[in-house]
């Protein structure tokens, strides 16, 4: 007599190993996958962005130093104390001359063109309202080393915003050559307000830059001369 239960039994045994095994297949492939992706060189995994770090826009708040006395913070340049304890002493940048069209790179003495800068500040702040002088609203550039024309170097300002070589325009008073876009995300970046007209956000990037190369003078929004004063007793 046959034993019904053992065909049966065998069936579901069979059926319970295919459906074992389909399963096994089903699961390997994504098993692999997973060890690729892990294990191997040939896919990198993809840099998670820090979420905490990310502004809205989706843009991160960081990126690769376009200079070396520039940070990885946008719109930010490293304090005075640190560049010349590193022995940066000359700012350059990128200029053209507008008569003879000739690029070449100029630089600046970053002590001697802060102080000036310091110095203009401190004696005009009062008067200013701030807001940026017509001297800072339209410079007076520097004069060609090729074709001697005066007031003819234009520097030649980054297209992408986070390459602004902020400290060359800084020091060769030169920021009045930025566009409003371009004075409005340094001062965005830079917890500043954004907002008016042209001489007040060039007012605020001067005021702002001068901060970030002395992070520790005190009353800087009421007045200068402790920058002046601070350079003066440390460095000379
Ligand atoms: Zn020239």
């Amino acid at each position: 007599m046959a034993h019904p239960r053992e065909p049966s039994f065998h069936a579901a045994a069979a059926a319970a190993a295919a459906a074992a095994a389909a399963a096994a297949a089903a699961i390997a492939p994504s098993l692999q996958r997973h060890e690729a992706s892990t294990a191997g060189p040939s896919r990198p995994p993809r840099a998670r962005r820090n979420p905490t770090q990310a502004p809205r826009d989706g843009k991160s708040e960081n990126v690769p130093p376009p200079f070396p006395w520039a940070t990885n913070h946008r719109a930010t340049v490293h304090s005075l104390d640190f560049l010349l304890s590193r022995k940066i002493e000359i700012i350059t940048g990128a200029v053209q001359c507008k008569r003879c069209e000739k690029q070449y790179e100029m630089g600046f003495n970053l002590r001697e063109k802060f102080v000036e800068v310091g110095t203009f500040i401190a004696e005009n702040k009062s008067s200013m309202h701030d807001r940026a002088p017509s001297v800072w609203m339209t410079p007076v550039l520097p004069t060609c080393k090729y074709c001697e024309q005066e007031n003819s170097v234009k520097p030649l300002i980054s297209e992408k915003k986070k390459s602004i070589n902020w400290l060359f325009l800084l020091l060769g008073q030169m920021l009045g050559c930025c566009t409003l876009e371009q004075l409005k995300y340094f001062c965005k970046h830079t917890k500043n307000h954004r907002t008016g007209a042209k001489d007040r956000v060039l007012y605020l990037t001067y005021l702002g830059l001068c901060k970030q190369l002395d992070p520790n003078v005190a009353g800087l929004e009421s007045g200068i001369q402790g920058v002046v004063q601070w350079i003066h007793n440390d460095f000379f």
